[in-house]
């Protein structure tokens, strides 16, 4: 737990803590105001007084002093629900004719347990506060009375419920602020998510799909393709003279035009392509319900001519050399595996470079070690 943590969970404790002793200064006035009116004894006023007051502060003491740390949380609530509970039963006794007072008070008691007990503890707390208010009541019932419904005591009553709707406010917007957090929480982790899943399926220097992705969507289309009838195609791109831009602009150079060339590649494809990083300067385009080898070509020849038509001093500067790229074309052949696909599209790839370079070549239909000798 970092310090900052600590130092705010503190800061709440001590702020909660001394609400309790704003509430018993208040409960206290309101008793007082009630033995102004006679509706019980001033010395049974300050006893509430003194009670409350105390108990509450001794509380504040402990949790601003840090004695009450080893604790831990949850004790320290239980104990500070139990004393209370005790004070006002007590006077629930003591004062029978200010009983509803008393009783109302352990309700907004309970609501701030509400929000840091669990179900369970809520339960038994639940259990306990109904055995002790039931004995209690039972007890006083031949001694209780009500003030006399005179203006004065009907108005303390009404400031005492007045008062204690805005203390159950209190944790109303405690609840608030946690779905707050939650929503916030939630949110963060979606975009946490989000980036991962990306990252996890993206090539970080061009953004285009990596090869892990590749290889997972290429058996998904190879069995689609195998219950549809629906071949589909891929092409090996490869730039050329990659290793000569390195060496002229650096590598930094070489990696802006990797960039660039998945730029040009991703506008000229149709919606279901797949645009891969294979490898370094290598890049496979899976072409989906793509039947015939000369369709997909004229994909790749699109992008071909895309790169060789770009002016690459945007990229590189001005003394920037064209770029071309050179791409094997192959259709899927029923129960080709994904690799031997991929093996006659290299084997077609390096066909293209060997007839020059900056051309496209349709492999053959099946792979070349597989050709009966001529
Ligand atoms: P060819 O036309 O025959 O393909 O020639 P080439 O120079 O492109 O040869 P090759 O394909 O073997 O060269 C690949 C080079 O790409 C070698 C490597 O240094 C470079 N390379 C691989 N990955 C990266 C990268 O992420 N960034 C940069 N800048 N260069 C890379
Ligand atoms: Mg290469
Ligand atoms: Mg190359």
């Amino acid at each position: 737990m970092t310090e900052s943590k600590q130092a705010r969970l503190q800061r709440h404790r001590l702020q909660m803590t001394l609400l309790t002793v704003v509430n018993s200064l208040l409960q206290s006035v309101v008793i007082g105001l009630f033995a102004a009116s006679g509706a019980t004894t001033w010395p049974l006023a300050a006893a509430f007084a003194v009670a409350s007051l105390v108990t509450t502060g001794l509380f504040a003491l402990a949790v601003a002093r840090g004695w009450v740390l080893r604790l831990g949380d949850a004790r320290l609530l239980h104990a500070q629900l139990a004393v209370n509970f005790v004070v006002q039963i007590a006077f629930l006794i003591a004062i029978p004719t200010l009983w509803i007072v008393f009783l109302a008070s352990t309700l907004i008691t309970c609501s701030y347990a509400m929000v840091a007990l669990t179900p369970r503890q809520f339960t038994w707390l639940w259990l306990a506060y109904g055995l002790a208010t039931g004995l209690a009541l039972f007890a006083g019932r031949e001694r209780f009375g009500t003030p006399a419904p005179t203006a004065f005591n009907i108005a303390i009553l009404w400031l005492f419920f007045f008062m204690g709707v805005r203390r159950l406010a209190v944790t109303g917007a405690q609840f608030s602020r946690l779905r707050e957090q939650l929503s916030e929480k939630n949110r963060q982790l979606t975009v946490l998510l989000e980036r991962n899943q990306a990252m996890a399926t993206h090539d970080e220097l061009t953004g285009a799909f990596n090869r892990r992705h590749l290889m997972g969507a290429l058996a998904d289309e190879r069995e689609r393709a195998r219950r549809s009838d629906a071949a589909f195609s891929l092409a090996i791109f490869d730039l050329d003279w990659f290793k000569a831009i390195n060496d002229g602009h650096g590598h930094a150079g070489g990696d802006a035009v990797l960039k660039a060339f998945c730029d040009l590649a991703r506008a000229e494809l149709r919606a279901n392509d797949l645009f891969a990083r294979y490898g370094g300067e290598e890049f496979v385009l899976l072409m989906p319900a793509t039947p015939t080898p000369e369709a997909a070509r004229s994909v790749v020849e699109r992008v071909r001519h895309a790169v060789a038509a770009h002016d690459w001093r945007t990229v590189l500067g001005g003394q920037a050399r064209g770029v071309t790229v050179s791409a094997g074309v192959a259709m899927w052949r029923s129960d080709e595996s994904p690799e031997t696909v991929l093996a006659r599209a290299d084997a077609a790839l390096y066909d293209a470079k060997h007839r020059g370079r900056n051309r496209s070549v349709i492999a053959a239909s099946v792979a070349d070690d597989q050709l009966a000798p001529a």
